[in-house]
């Protein structure tokens, strides 16, 4: 199948009853793959996960495509980023989130906070980042929002462990939705911004999954570009 008809047959399994967002996830693929993408199936949103090779593909293609940071971002590379970048999916710490509001703020041209999703640590592998549910829920109680006003938090983004094993990768995405919904009967008390939605997961393996766990972001590669 070419990569509309891989497009096309995504968006078709998508929920009627809300939106949801594709990410197409260009990393590893030439910009001529993304461009196909774009011209032949109007995809707008592309999701890399290294801030270089975002940054190569920013400079040559089109100025309308939304790009998503999906990788793990360190300080020191915030600013390359910061001046047009849509949303950081893998916000994994304060000292980060310090760094992408003092970037945003400074950053000529923006004019729209920069959209962060807090990335949570379910899975079983030792090598995937983000927050433990205990660190994201003090981070919360924190209250963020009120400290850093060029971010805005959109949400949580997570992945779920490696495995063919259904019930496992069920469990997790549960757990994921669960805490958004903790989050969010506690909204008044934590003065929780409205924007404060989104659940980004679910991979090409995955997604049809997520989806039944309300995730409203997907973040899908292989299934586009390389099947
Ligand atoms: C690579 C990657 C994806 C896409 O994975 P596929 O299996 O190719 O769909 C999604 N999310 C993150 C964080 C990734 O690194």
């Amino acid at each position: 199948m070419s990569i509309r008809e891989n497009i096309e047959a995504i968006r078709q399994t998508l929920p009627q009853d809300r939106s949801v967002t594709l990410v197409a996830v260009s990393k590893y693929y030439p910009v001529e793959a993304l461009m196909t993408a774009y011209e032949s199936a109007g995809q707008r949103v592309f999701g890399e996960n290294r801030v270089q090779e975002l940054r190569a593909k920013y400079e040559v293609a089109p100025k309308e495509i939304e790009w998503h940071l999906i990788g793990q971002l360190q300080r020191n590379k915030v600013k390359y980023i910061a001046p047009f970048i849509h949303t950081i999916h893998s916000v994994d710490s304060e000292s980060l989130l310090e760094e992408i509001d003092k970037r945003a703020g400074q950053a000529e041209g923006r004019t729209a906070p920069l959209r962060v999703l807090l990335q949570i640590h379910i899975a079983q592998e030792e090598t995937k980042s983000g927050l433990s549910p205990e660190e994201f829920l003090d981070l919360i109680a924190s209250k963020p929002w009120l400290k850093y006003k060029n971010v805005e938090f959109a949400g949580m983004m997570t992945m779920a462990t490696n495995t063919d094993d259904e019930a496992q990768i069920r469990l997790e995405f549960k757990q994921v939705s669960d805490l958004m919904k903790e989050v969010q009967a506690k909204a008044d008390e934590l003065e929780l911004p409205g924007t404060f939605k989104e659940l980004s997961m679910g991979m090409s393996h995955d997604y049809n999954i997520a989806l039944e766990y309300g995730a409203t972001i997907i973040r899908v590669g292989s299934k586009i570009f390389s099947e």
